[in-house]
């Protein structure tokens, strides 16, 4: 759904930037340094751009561009979002002064962040943090306490890691209600097939996550045999889960995750789980409407719990804990966590400074409190409409595409143009800033502080179920370097962080802008009529609102996309799972077309002149291609390869361009160069 997947980095411990870092990050940003959206040193001349235009666009990026020490990957889009992390760094680091004048939102996350920073305090603490919630699961008397502790230790971790993740969401059938969600969760790796591979990369992976298990459980004091064989116990509930799981790919229908059930229902799915005590313990008893995302998991889990002992039940649950609670309590616990999940499973040579981990963690827990902090300094009125005004002119673009499409029934295309026209706009950051007041934050107690946090995250969601929509809520924060769709809520989105240079630069002629920009919003919009998100009509419900000709019509374009990224390798003998890269493979290409067309309308009445030595078509490509400049280490791709819905940037580049006539006319190439294609795939 997203242009690009959240970055979920692993915390770790501090470490200072390597001089060999192409810029050294030792120290905040009080500005941001300016790169042109269009950047000649990017380039490199000496490539074909009908042979290979994104190297030819992004050539001198690659070279110029080598991954820090701390990073799985580099790109034009990670180094936006280190700059303003490096930005918000130096916004907390003055915030965290007891001195200032700070009103109460600015107080809570100042003393947030100089909790976290105290690193001294943290490591003093060692473990004794997890203490009462490892007592918890130890007075564990019978497998009938398993609901209300697990309840709690869900709500205080906030995370998807034990058994299973219950939370709200948009009931599918009925976008205008919140209903409770029971999802299928419980692994530590980052994907089921991880579990279920049997070729010897896979094979190796498990066995070195099972023994980053036993090294928690030592660091817990158990005794090294033991710690390996609860480390056995562990890996076999996940392998379990793993195998009750759906695969990415299933899960990119939305009708596979659709499971309405009221309370029966749901107890008859797990006769040896009590619910209402489980919803109790949770303080949402007497809910009676819930969908299970996945019922099979749930069956599965029941005999999981049936066919364990308690004892392993306990062990798993231990794990679970600490695995949660690892970035946030010591040394030994944040070096074993990045070891294994940054350093072995992604390549990262380094752990990131603490600065770095600490300002991402106000992001992910206070975000908007820090966000507003953010767009008073870093976001002008006039950007939010000069933005709005591209993404009217794109929506434009995308109802006269509809209007002549020769392919779709007069029935199917009202209803697209209803839902083209039913989608809202929200630019830069929310109308309404969240309320953190009731989060209490201590300066010198920096886990009591993650855990209020997402206590609150927890109970907030939670809260929402049963009561009206709120439409002007945000999924991401505003110094976020990304963007989104979302088809519940019909929405594209847009937040402050991702309208800069290079991205949107208004020093630039508009060429590089709309293929740049242009090309994002695009994207999105595209998403609302992608594989997933044309099964949700114009009020964000799960309908289908397709004749069968017009169904297959689509199918049959889209399985043009998806033969194409096929035969594209990202590592090794890993090639795209191109089932799973559909939606974005369809937005990449469906987002430029719509741009192109906004922008011919903005330069109908004129012909924009010649810019260092490139005509505006072609600036309106090296724009687009430039925002996908990337290095990515080798086990990076490996995990992008399993589980990542986009492609890596050479593709999301190249794979658009052989599509688009008017970039092989840009460059003058010929249809049998690799930049061009006899019949180019077209969905929208
Ligand atoms: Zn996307």
């Amino acid at each position: 759904m997203y242009r690009f997947a959240l970055l979920l980095l692993v915390c770790t411990v501090p470490c200072a930037a390597r001089a060999s870092d192409p810029e050294p990050v030792s120290a905040p940003l009080s500005a941001f340094p300016y790169t042109p959206g269009l950047d000649l040193h990017a380039m490199d001349p000496s490539a074909d751009a009908c042979v290979d235009f994104y190297q030819y666009s992004c050539g001198g990026w690659i070279s110029n561009n080598p991954i820090p020490a701390d990073q799985a990957g580099w790109s034009v889009y990670g180094k936006l979002q280190t700059d303003n992390q490096r930005f918000l760094w130096g916004i907390l680091a003055s915030l965290a002064q007891r001195s200032g004048q700070h009103n109460a939102s600015q107080r809570l996350i100042g003393d947030y962040f100089a909790a976290c920073m105290d690193e001294a305090a943290v490591e003093k603490r060692g473990a004794a943090p997890l203490r009462s919630y490892l007592a918890l699961i130890d007075g564990m008397h019978s497998k009938r306490d398993l609901p209300a502790v697990l309840s709690e230790l869900q709500l205080a971790s906030g995370s998807d890691g034990l058994f299973f993740d219950f939370t709200a969401d948009q009931d599918f059938a009925d976008a205008t209600q919140v209903i409770a969600f029971a999802a299928a969760g419980g692994l530590g790796l980052p994907d089921r097939d991880y579990y279920t591979r049997d070729d010897a990369k896979s094979v190796a992976v498990r066995a070195q996550y099972q023994a980053h298990v036993a090294r928690m459980f030592a660091l817990l004091g158990d005794p090294p045999a033991s710690a390996r064989r609860n480390a056995e116990t562990v890996l076999g509930i996940e392998l379990a889960l793993a195998q009750a799981s759906l695969t990415l790919v299933e899960r990119r229908d939305p009708q596979n995750l659709f499971h309405k059930m009221d309370a029966q229902a749901l107890q008859a799915l797990t006769p040896g789980f009590d619910w209402s005590a489980y919803l109790r313990r949770a303080g949402i008893g007497g809910l009676d409407r819930f969908n299970v995302t996945e019922p099979k998991f749930f069956q599965a889990l029941d005999q999981l719990w049936r066919d364990h002992s308690l004892a392993d039940l306990k062990t798993y649950l231990r794990w679970q804990v600490a695995h949660a609670a690892a970035p946030y309590l010591s040394a030994g616990f944040v070096n074993a966590n990045f070891e294994f999940f940054s350093n072995t499973l992604r390549g990262v040579p380094e752990l990131p400074p603490r600065w770095k981990r600490c300002v991402r963690l106000v992001d992910r827990q206070l975000g908007e409190a820090l966000g507003r902090e953010f767009v008073q300094r870093a976001f002008s009125p006039d950007l939010k409409i000069k933005t709005l005004r591209m993404t009217q002119q794109i929506e434009q673009a995308m109802q006269q595409d509809l209007e002549q499409l020769s392919w779709m029934s007069s029935d199917t295309r009202r209803q697209a143009l209803e839902k083209l026209h039913g989608i809202t706009n929200k630019i830069g950051y929310p109308d309404k800033w969240r309320d953190y007041s009731s989060v209490r934050v201590r300066r010198d107690d920096f886990f009591g502080n993650v855990v209020r946090a997402s206590l609150f995250e927890s109970r907030r969601q939670l809260a929402k179920i049963g009561k009206p929509l709120d439409r002007d809520e945000w999924q991401m924060t505003p110094p976020t370097v990304n963007a989104y769709y979302d088809s519940q809520m019909n929405d594209i989105n847009f937040p402050a962080g991702v309208l800069q240079p290079p991205l949107y630069d208004p020093a630039m002629d508009d060429a590089p802008n709309y293929g740049n920009t242009g090309g994002t919003i695009g994207h999105e919009l595209t998403h609302a009529f992608d594989d997933e998100g044309r099964q949700f009509d114009a009020r964000g419900n799960l309908r289908d609102w397709w004749t069968d000709t017009d169904a297959e019509q689509f199918n049959h374009r889209a399985q043009c996309v998806v033969d194409q990224y096929a035969q594209y390798t990202v590592v090794d003998d890993l090639r795209i799972n191109s089932k799973l890269t559909e939606g974005e493979d369809i937005a990449d290409l469906g987002g430029l077309v719509l741009a192109w067309m906004a922008w011919q309308a903005q330069i109908a009445n004129s012909s924009p002149p010649p810019r260092d030595g490139f005509t505006p078509e072609q600036r309106f490509f090296i724009g687009y291609a430039q925002w996908a400049c990337e290095n990515i280490r080798p086990d990076e791709q490996r995990v992008q390869a399993l589980t990542d819905p986009h492609s890596p940037g050479k593709y999301r580049v190249n794979g658009v361009m052989l599509n688009m006539p008017q970039f092989a006319r840009a460059f003058s190439c010929r249809v049998d160069q690799p930049m061009a294609k006899q019949t180019p795939c077209r969905v929208w």
